[in-house]
């Protein structure tokens, strides 16, 4: 950072002042804010700051949040590692994150999908991992063909190295314009946005992860890490039992896509593993909560796809779940994503509605025949459920509500 021109070191350090005002009036963790201002002052910031560090950018619909911090915790094992641990996945609070490690030889940066491109090309990341690709805030973001497109566009004769998760088509086509790619067999629960060759726009055949466009050359690639239950196969053959604190498939996709990115900086499975497993939390998700002899599990789910991951770590035998559901403007102000979850599978179990959208909540819940009871807010349905557990899944704004109340548990 010494080696940094005068100005950009003053935008760096201006940038963590302001963030840290910003923290002080009680605005956020100041990632956003800081990375502007420090942008505003030097908009080559991202590129000094970036220079010389081995960097990771992780992308996604779904898990970069979660895989950026498994891959950072593996690489802590080798030495100091800068990322945005909080979810700023903008170029502010990439900045940010850079800013306030400056020594950090590691960077590991969660990228919101949109800014692949850009950010590829101001930081030259080393490494950039893609997990999946599917229909999310259908109001704001952009239709995802478009976007596995400009990933191809822009890792097309870029000097970087690609993990990617092979079982998901679209991903598949956005990576496969990249001169070097690790393939990642991670596992694709979600399939509805996935039917079509992204090549050619034919009929996908499958057979369990299996795929190939009936109608062009566009098939799924050999992987090189294989994810199955919870066994991974690397690419010499070994296999690792994979054990994981933090629950569910999603996990396991995201861990296998970690010791992969971690492998291509040389790190072995048995350094990293450890490391996995101590991750218990990420950003206050799968946090259990002590409140009035209840233990609260907060999952988060945004969009269609994460909704099904969110189902598949709820705890046997039929719990009671609460739902909220809010549509301020980082949720998507529309709400009709609700009619493409498979909320069925919540039958049988006490289910609670809440939420400033709890009415449209309500409507899909009764069209699906599970029955609900609809409340004010989060504590009444605490309140209702009884002494012992209760799984919460709410979507980001109506999650971060809930986290604040009960404690910024990390
Ligand atoms: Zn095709």
């Amino acid at each position: 950072m010494s080696d940094l021109p005068v100005r950009a070191q003053l935008a760096a350090a201006l940038g963590r002042t302001a963030s840290k005002m910003s923290r002080l009036a009680g605005r956020g963790d100041g990632s956003v804010i800081g990375g502007r201002v420090g942008l505003a002052l030097d908009p080559e910031l991202l590129r000094r700051l970036a220079a010389d560090r081995r960097l990771v950018l992780v992308s996604a619909t779904n898990g970069k949040t979660t895989t950026t911090r498994l891959i950072a915790s593996a690489l802590r094992v080798r030495g100091d590692v800068a990322t945005n641990a909080f979810g700023a996945n903008m170029p502010s609070g990439h900045v940010l994150a850079l800013a306030q490690a400056p020594t950090a030889p590691y960077a590991v940066l969660e990228c919101d999908e949109k800014y692949v491109p850009m950010v590829l090309a101001e930081t030259g990341a080393g490494i950039v991992a893609l997990m999946n690709l599917s229909r999310d805030q259908m109001d704001r973001a952009a239709e995802i063909w478009l976007l596995a497109g400009k990933w191809r566009k822009a890792l097309d004769g870029a000097a970087t190295h690609v993990v990617a998760n092979c079982d998901d088509p679209l991903v598949t086509w956005g990576a496969g314009a990249a001169k070097s790619v690790t393939w990642v067999s991670a596992g694709q629960h979600w399939r509805e946005d996935s039917w079509c060759c992204p090549e050619c726009g034919g009929p996908l055949d499958r057979e369990g992860v299996h795929w190939k466009c009936r109608e062009c050359h566009f098939a799924r690639p050999k992987p090189d890490w294989i994810l199955h239950a919870d066994r991974i196969t690397t690419p010499r053959g070994r296999t690792y039992e994979l054990s994981l604190q933090l629950p569910g498939r999603a996990n396991r996709s995201n861990a296998v896509i970690a010791l992969a990115v971690a492998a291509q900086l040389g790190l072995e499975p048995e350094e990293v593993l450890p490391r996995l497993a101590e991750v218990t939390s990420v950003a206050g998700r799968y946090t259990t909560v002590e409140h009035q002899g209840r233990q609260l599990r907060l999952l988060l789910a945004k969009n269609p796809a994460g909704w099904l991951e969110a189902f598949d770590v709820l705890a046997p035998p039929p719990g009671p779940v609460a739902l909220s559901i809010n549509a301020q403007g980082p949720d998507g102000r529309d709400t009709s994503w609700l009619w493409d979850v498979d909320y069925r599978v919540l039958r049988g179990r006490p289910v609670w509605a809440t939420g400033e959208r709890r009415l449209d909540l309500a409507a899909r819940l009764e069209a699906a025949d599970v029955r609900f009871t609809i409340v004010e807010d989060i504590d009444e349905a605490i309140m209702a459920v009884g002494p012992g557990r209760l799984d919460v899944i709410a979507n980001y704004t109506a999650f971060q509500q809930i986290r604040t109340r009960y404690g910024r548990v990390v």
